[in-house]
């Protein structure tokens, strides 16, 4: 069988391909568990025709529901150029939404996590990465209402030991909720005793860290596993304060540097733009810098948000308690905040910003 592996044209800056928020580990899973059934695989960025490379089955990911015209995108442009292929998409907005998905022409909708091809090591030889993708746990113990995890991966299942997967000096959880995993503290025990290539292991998550199941013991165990850049969520309003701190002091007592701590904010959101503003100036008398996301509801299937225009509901979603004028600006000063306290300033300076984008773009 040929095996054509397809990630759509998502709108993913072209520095941030293989970022590890982006990378498609569903497909390279895929990839290892054909390579052993001894089919041909390919894997592809966007749409694109072989002259020697007549696919059986095309197998498209999907991200996020907004980003649904990708993915019908790939579905037509494989359809019409493979019509003997069966054209399959799996992957989040599939799980999420499989009737819209199935509109969209394709053969087949996968909806949850293929149990077969989960216990595949993804195949890294297809992309060009230095880290590798982890899950010690799939699922979630909790149901946060603007969260689809639980729905995609219902049942919540862990591994009790990852030292035999390591096979790289840095190690990106994608775990859903890494510390609800019961066995986390011999996992985190495992990494700081790891050794790869005679060098130890670093990790982080793609997700937040969940704050309320942290205790100084973990935190310590986390900082002595080298995991970095922590991420705790603040998901609801300025009352919550109090514990957050608490979580925070537990990392730093752990020894990490507070402009090294991020929290997690969901804006656009339940939170009006005057409370998220309180939640702002805290992390600021904290010190601690700012993850924030900005909320769509979860069968939102478009987003054209545009930081430099004004917008209405008709181009991306905007909570009834917001303006598209609040959710620019309050992006806006998130991005000055984090400056001020990735550089020790307690006012924001341009200059500074502009020096970081040079220096990222040299280093590119
Ligand atoms: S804790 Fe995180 S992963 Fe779990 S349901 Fe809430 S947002 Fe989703």
């Amino acid at each position: 069988m040929k095996i054509l592996l397809v990630e759509p044209n998502f709108p993913i800056p072209p520095k941030s391909k293989n970022h590890r928020d982006f990378l498609p580990v569903g497909l390279l899973k895929l990839a290892s568990y054909h390579r052993a059934k001894r089919d041909e695989v390919k894997l592809i960025r966007g749409n694109q025709q072989f002259p020697d490379f007549y696919p059986n089955q095309v197998k498209i990911t999907s991200l996020f529901t907004y980003w649904s015209n990708y993915v019908w995108g790939s579905v037509k442009f494989y359809k019409e150029n493979y019509p003997k292929a069966k054209v399959i998409v799996g992957g989040i907005y599939a799980s999420l939404m499989p009737e819209h998905c199935k509109q969209s022409g394709c053969d087949d909708v996968f909806v949850g996590v293929d149990e077969r091809v989960e216990k595949f090591k993804p195949a890294y030889d297809l992309v060009d990465v230095d880290y590798q993708i982890v899950h010690t746990s799939r699922g979630c113990l909790r149901k946060c209402k603007f969260c689809g995890t639980w729905k995609i991966e219902p049942k919540f299942t862990s591994k009790k030991s990852i030292k035999d997967e390591i096979c790289s000096n840095r190690v990106i959880f994608y775990d859903n909720n890494l510390l609800a995993n019961p066995h986390i503290t011999d996992i985190l025990e495992e990494l700081k005793n790891a050794k790869h290539n005679g060098r130890v292991v670093y990790s982080e998550s793609q997700c937040g860290i969940d704050g309320r199941l942290l205790t100084p013991e973990l935190a310590k165990l986390l900082k002595q596993a080298r995991f970095l850049n922590p991420r705790i969520a603040w998901d609801h309003g300025y009352e919550q304060r109090y514990m957050i701190k608490k979580q925070i002091d537990m990392l730093v007592n752990a020894g990490y540097p507070a402009k090294d701590i991020y929290v997690f904010m969901i804006y656009n959101y339940e939170p009006d733009y005057y409370e998220m503003l309180k939640k702002l100036k805290q992390c600021k008398r904290w010190g601690v810098q700012i993850a924030d996301c900005r909320y769509r509801p979860l069968k939102q299937t478009f987003d054209n948000y545009n930081p430099r225009k004004r917008q209405t509901n008709k181009e991306y979603y905007i909570h009834p308690r917001w303006t598209d004028r609040q959710i620019k600006l309050f992006r806006k000063k998130v991005r000055q905040q984090n400056i001020m306290i990735r550089h020790g300033f307690d006012h924001y300076i341009h200059e500074l910003e502009r020096q970081g984008a040079r220096r990222r773009e040299e280093k590119l």
